[in-house]
């Protein structure tokens, strides 16, 4: 966190991540994890400034497992209840969205995708209920996936723009999006492609994504120093920022970002 601050780092979301060595089956298992999330959030704010938004969710993946080893039925059951704790945390202002939620990115057995899809409803209508951004984690979507996203948010009365299509690795048109809202990798040559496009759209590094991949990591300073690139280039300027920095946050999340000592929105 001192690091994204020395890069000029101000605020981040922060999606929720087991912090444990094996999967998560429990509900008072998730409760440690949504606890221990805010709690990092608490602190990177009081250590270093950093304004850090929680974003908590059972990750979607646990799924596979759990109906392994719990069965389907209970495994459901302990994941909606997980969703209800991170609406419960979104209701008393301790987290700003549920996420991540959605499909394994990779085939599943058919007893798994039985699971899979009435979690991600549940999920979309805790979103509804508590008022607040989902962060979707899914295979990479064509403009059919995209409408099939803002189709399965609209069945629960969940306007499409609560949508975030976390991870998108290439450009989508605007047209493309159905209303849901990607949030890109933030490589350098696809920030630069996105930068001057019409929003709402944010930037995202996977931190921890797979440790057997490291190359494909990229770090948490990524996004500041982007937007560094992108103000000092003659050819964009700060300007460009406001898109995914301030006009996404306040269009998606209903909210503007809270100015810090040095009176940037960043
Ligand atoms: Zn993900």
């Amino acid at each position: 966190m001192e690091r994204f601050r020395a890069a000029g780092g101000t605020h981040l979301f922060l999606a929720t991540q087991n912090y444990d060595p094996s999967v998560t089956f429990s509900l008072e298992a998730y409760a440690r994890q949504f606890e221990t999330t805010w709690l990092l959030a608490e602190k990177a704010r009081a250590d270093v400034g950093v304004r850090v938004y929680p974003v908590l969710a059972p990750y979607p993946i646990d799924l596979v497992e759990a109906t392994g080893r719990l069965g389907a039925e209970v495994a459901l059951e302990v994941y909606r209840s997980a969703l209800d704790l991170a609406g419960r945390y979104v209701r008393e202002k301790k987290a700003v969205a549920i996420g991540e939620v959605g499909r394994p990115h990779f085939p599943v057995a058919d007893e798994v995708r039985r699971v899979v899809e009435p979690a991600f409803r549940h999920a979309l209508e805790v979103a509804r209920d508590v008022d607040c951004p989902v962060v979707v984690h899914s295979a990479d979507l064509s403009a059919d996936g995209f409408a099939e996203l803002a189709e399965r948010a609209r069945e629960v009365g969940l306007r499409a723009e609560r949508v975030i299509k976390h991870y998108t690795r290439t450009r989508i048109a605007p047209e493309a999006r159905a209303g849901v809202v990607p949030s890109y990798l933030a490589r350098r040559e696809l920030v630069r492609e996105v930068a001057s496009t019409p929003g709402p759209w944010f930037l995202e590094t996977d931190y921890l994504d797979d440790p057997k991949r490291p190359g494909a990591v990229l770090d948490l300073t990524t996004v500041p120093r982007r937007a560094v690139a992108i103000a000092q280039d003659p050819a964009q300027g700060a300007d460009r920022l406001w898109v995914p920095f301030v006009e996404s946050v306040e269009r998606v999340y209903g909210w503007r970002p809270e100015l810090t000592s040095e009176g940037a929105a960043v």
